[in-house]
């Protein structure tokens, strides 16, 4: 994109006394005369016309900076021995703390704020054409990102109704009673109907039939789908301009042409796959099996240090095969102690090792939870 320049006038603002809308080239505030120096800030309004040739051919120079007292002064040519301040009255080699050095030449290429809403009759330039971007704001450093690390605080085990549900109440009690029961389960093998996809071994009147047991997707054709497809299109170009100030009043604004895209749409059209769902079939098995299930338990109880003997039985295998299973012994205490200022009696199973070693009338601190207790202070039977 070519860029495009021209020559436009720039305003200022009077420091001193607030007058504004100064013409940029003027060197004295028109209201307080105060002289405009190397810091007063030039900007572009609606108004900043585009210059004649002749200011062009005047305005070619940046103005240069006294010595004495920092006033802007305009560049006309002359030999550095010739220049005169307007503001201080000084020459600028005429002392030896000076030299004989040219003074400095005031800020040029420095890009210009846009200021809008001053607009006056007959100045008014490339009406529509889009301005600069503000200038880069002079800010007093970085502003710097401040990373917040979160300290994640874990809390650990578990809450305090939980613990609260599984602890185990502590209990003083006195054994008032010691019994025990071993019960032997007795199991029947029993005939039992069953189905599914899979035959067990042992399975007997096995009755076999297709069933659906499940579909798939088959591809039978193709079909075509119109769908819309956006993308993005050049419609044209917007013309983007930017000023900087020359240094003396005047600034150079240059443009360019940027693209300018617009989102359009275009109908494309897609082939698609078409699927109708087909059943799969598979075997399915009715069929009886014989399964081992429980058929009575029977018990044999008794009290103290009586040996803890299994109750006698016999498997008459009527209708059915039967077994048995190996003897389960429980041992229960019941004891006597004080809760809520009351006497309490209750009964408890324990592990039988435990029974084994415990006397009728004996105190003994145990933990209850539920229908079980077992020794507080016993370590070998956990
Ligand atoms: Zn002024
Ligand atoms: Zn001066």
């Amino acid at each position: 994109m070519a860029e495009r320049s021209k020559k436009i006038l720039l305003f200022w603002d009077c420091p001193e006394c607030g007058h504004s809308h100064v013409e940029g080239p003027t060197q004295r505030c028109p209201r307080c005369f105060w002289w405009r120096d190397r810091q007063v800030e030039f900007y572009e309004a609606n108004d900043s016309r585009l210059l004649t040739p002749e200011e062009e051919a005047q305005y070619t120079r940046p103005d240069w900076i006294c010595k004495v007292c920092g006033a802007s002064n305009a560049d006309t040519g002359q030999p550095v021995a010739e220049l005169l301040c307007g503001s201080c009255n000084s020459w600028q080699t005429n002392s030896l703390d000076l030299g004989s050095d040219r003074p400095e030449d005031a800020n040029v290429g420095a890009q210009v704020a846009t200021v809008r809403g001053q607009w006056q009759e007959g100045f008014r330039v490339d009406e529509g054409a889009t301005s600069p971007p503000p200038p880069p704001k002079k800010s007093g450093g970085l502003g710097k990102k401040i990373v917040a690390g979160a300290i994640a605080l874990g809390i650990g085990g578990t809450g305090f109704g939980a613990w609260q549900l599984f602890s185990p109440d502590i209990i003083d009690a006195e054994i008032t009673q010691r019994t025990w029961t071993v019960n032997v389960e007795i199991q029947e093998q029993r005939p039992v109907s069953g189905s599914g996809w899979n035959l067990p071994s042992g399975a007997y009147n096995v009755n076999r039939r297709e069933k659906q047991r499940t579909t798939r997707k088959v591809q039978t054709g193709t079909t075509t789908e119109n769908v819309k497809v956006s993308y993005q299109a050049q419609t044209g170009t917007k013309e983007q301009c930017r000023t900087t100030s020359d240094g003396n009043g005047v600034g150079t604004r240059t443009c360019r042409d940027v693209p300018v895209y617009t989102t359009k749409y275009r109908t494309e059209t897609k082939t698609i796959p078409v699927y109708r769902n087909e059943p799969v079939y598979d075997t399915w098995y009715t069929y009886t099996e014989d399964k081992w299930g429980t058929q009575t338990t029977v018990s044999n109880n008794g009290v103290g240090d009586s040996p803890r003997t299994a109750p006698a039985f016999t498997l008459d295998n009527q209708p059915y095969p039967e077994r048995s299973r190996p003897p389960q012994e429980i041992c229960y205490i019941t004891g006597q102690f004080e809760q809520d200022n009351q006497v309490s009696q209750e009964q408890w199973s324990l592990p039988c090792a435990q029974y084994d070693r415990l006397k009728l009338g004996e105190t003994v601190t145990l933990e209850r939870q539920g229908d079980k207790v077992k020794l507080a202070d016993d370590t070998a039977d956990k």
